[in-house]
């Protein structure tokens, strides 16, 4: 194995965990479906494949935890990834996702150790065929916000609870995150996971994501250098 993990924690729960206890009363216990070893062309990383029932929403959650090295000397360096196949399958320059995906599995492997927790919500949750008749809309002219609402979403679907419980179900409560999106940084807050650094986590620019990053960053509030 190439990740050493910290023991699961035993003290006692304090109050502040109920809330989350309730919250996590929607959805069955997280079940390990599979464990390998995954050498990829940045490093050899060990997979965990996660499921969980979401009986809110009647489906199965699926997440991949890629992890490398040594996970408890100090806080990890975390990515939380929503899956994009446009983007890291067929190589779209329409978004960031696949370059924030090899920045983060690069500082990882550079640092020797860290976590990706990789999740399928591919379109910030509304699925790959609505975020196609979104694509469709954007070419016409719309945001990527402007056209989620004409679709009928909302802005972002994504809730990062299963990520949380990941994370705790491997015994890790203090990170430092690598990310934009202040939504990740409160939901791991809000899940009683300590962010001790938040490091941002930016593709190389192309100009054809130019438009998109900076939707991003003024109607969703990502901390994004694009000007
Ligand atoms: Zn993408």
């Amino acid at each position: 194995m190439n990740s050493k993990l910290p023991e699961r924690p035993k003290k006692k729960r304090s109050c502040g965990l109920r809330i989350r206890t309730v919250q996590r009363a929607r959805h069955s216990s997280l079940v390990r479906v599979a464990s390998t070893r995954l050498p990829t062309t940045f490093g050899v990383f060990d997979l965990i494949g996660f499921e969980r029932a979401n009986v809110d929403k009647g489906e199965t959650e699926s997440a991949l935890l890629l992890m490398l090295g040594d996970l408890h000397n100090r806080a990890p360096l975390l990515r939380i990834h929503s899956q994009c196949v446009t983007g890291e399958v067929l190589g779209s320059l329409r978004c960031d996702c696949r370059g924030q995906l090899e920045h983060a599995m690069s500082a990882i492997a550079d640092e020797g150790s860290g976590l990706v927790i990789y999740e399928y919500q591919e379109g910030r949750g509304i699925g790959l065929m609505a975020k196609l008749k979104a694509y469709g809309l954007q070419d016409k002219g719309l945001d990527t916000v402007e056209a989620n609402h004409a679709l009928g979403f909302d802005t972002d679907y994504r809730d990062f609870s299963l990520a949380v419980a990941i994370l705790r179900e491997i015994g890790i409560d203090r990170v430092r995150l690598m990310s934009n999106n202040p939504k990740k940084h409160e939901a791991l807050t809000m899940g009683g996971i300590e962010i001790v650094e938040r490091i941002a986590c930016e593709a190389a620019p192309n100009p054809d994501a130019l438009a998109y990053l900076r939707t991003k960053k003024e109607k969703m509030g990502h901390w994004l250098t694009v000007a």
